[in-house]
């Protein structure tokens, strides 16, 4: 088939690998210009990783990021333990925590040796079908016909009909340095203060062609004043996370100025059907949430996989239902986690942080619950892509 992919980031990469390899003709349109190393940390759950490995992309990308055995969370004031997952040591799972532009990076080379071309400054700003098969409009040309079109445009996606909800809290990212620091380089940290306070460390490993071990660092903050941020008192800013985390302190020594940090918005929301006539939506163009659960660029690259495996046994319009139902579970069991977790950790409630801290950490320490939140954070509580054996 002539396959159209809107959007050139995770998700639309790893379509683009996988639809290639299975002998579709593979054309990518994204806006920018030229890849560039965009974003900070995410991570990559097991069950994201055995995606990877389906790509043929899973060794580059582990030898670009860092191996995360456990996820400590702490209340800073009484240093009191909130969340503590551990992958299981049997098997030797892992999540990888890698730079955004690192996982771009395998990506981009495994859809290109795939077969899969690339049109940059290629902003998409419509579709329409026809008989022949659907168009995609950039601000320069109509394409196509293209028997199917792919909307891996994420949050911004001009295609997709998602109304998402704000959610009151974002967060400031930056990618450093690991400093000299006792912190272990396989411990994703967190510190907070009620739900209102909250900043993490993550080891990301190193950027393609760099030998530097880096940390991303995040620090949560209610919508109304990242909108202010650049306006900020920087020194002040960095005296009061040193307050709040002392370790948290040589992690960011070396940023100097307000725009040394990003700014990340949150959304909520998941499209009932994510698929049109010839038109699938994957990634955060068919549901967003918080980073919480870390489950983002994992969704994106399940959708992928479930697309393309649909589209090995079915003709294109029974397989993007097909595709929808494979996802189905996953993704409403997982954004509805997401909506139930998210507030515990960033919202402006009293009682929340309250029952996080005296009820549901000590109930998470109870067998079975420790068993359940690994494979809740693993992505793979149920099955990923129903009625397939996988992973
Ligand atoms: C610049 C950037 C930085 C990010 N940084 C982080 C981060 O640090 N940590 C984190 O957890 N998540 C980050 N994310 C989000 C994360 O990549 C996604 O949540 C997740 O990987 C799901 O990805 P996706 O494939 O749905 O969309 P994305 O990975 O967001 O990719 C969307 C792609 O579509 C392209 N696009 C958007 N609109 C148009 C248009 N109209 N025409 C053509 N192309 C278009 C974008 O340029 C981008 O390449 C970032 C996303 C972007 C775009």
């Amino acid at each position: 088939m002539k396959i159209a992919i809107a959007g050139a980031g995770i998700g639309g990469l790893a379509a683009a690998a996988l639809l290639a390899q299975d002998g579709h003709e593979v054309t990518v349109f994204d806006q920018f210009d030229a890849p560039r190393p965009v974003g900070s940390g995410l991570v990559i759950q097991p069950v994201g990783l055995a995606a990877l490995a389906r790509i043929g992309v899973l060794e580059d990308a582990v030898a670009l990021g860092a191996k995360v055995t456990r996820m400590l969370g702490r209340e800073v004031d009484n240093n009191r333990v909130i969340l503590d997952v551990r992958f299981p040591r049997k098997g030797g799972e892992f999540g990888l925590a890698i730079h955004r532009a690192s996982l771009f990076h395998v990506l981009w080379h495994g859809a290109q040796t795939s077969g899969a071309t690339v049109q940059a400054s290629a902003r998409v700003t419509g579709s329409h079908v026809t008989r022949d098969g659907r168009f995609l409009d950039t601000s320069s040309a109509t394409h196509g016909p293209f028997d199917l079109v792919v909307d891996a445009m994420g949050v911004n996606s001009t295609l997709s009909p998602l109304v998402a909800k704000p959610l009151p809290f974002g967060a400031l990212w930056a990618s450093v340095p690991w400093p000299d620091s006792e912190l272990p380089r396989d411990l994703l940290s967190q510190r907070y203060r009620r739900a209102d306070h909250m900043a993490g460390i993550m080891p990301i490993g190193t950027l393609p062609g760099e030998s530097t071990f880096m940390a991303g660092v995040f620090w949560s903050l209610p919508r109304a004043a990242l909108s202010l941020w650049t306006g900020m008192d920087f020194a002040a800013w960095k005296a009061e996370v040193a307050a709040f985390w002392p370790d948290y302190a040589p992690f960011v020594e070396g940023l100097t100025k307000p725009s040394d940090m990003a700014t990340a918005t949150y959304s909520h929301g998941t499209l009932k059907r994510p698929y049109a006539e010839r038109l699938a939506f994957i990634g955060d163009a068919a549901h967003r949430t918080s980073p919480q659960l870390g489950q983002g660029a994992n969704m994106a690259i399940l959708d992928a996989l479930a697309l393309a495996m649909a589209l090995r046994t079915h003709p294109v319009a029974d397989a993007l239902p097909a595709y929808a139902a494979m996802r189905r579970w996953h993704v409403r069991l997982y954004q509805a986690m997401s909506a139930a977790f998210t507030p515990q950790y960033q919202s402006a409630s009293r009682v929340l942080p309250v029952l996080r801290d005296h009820v549901l950490a000590p109930l998470s320490r109870v067998p079975p619950v420790p068993k359940i939140l690994n494979r809740l954070v693993s992505g793979d509580i149920i099955l990923p892509l129903a009625g397939q054996r996988f992973p």
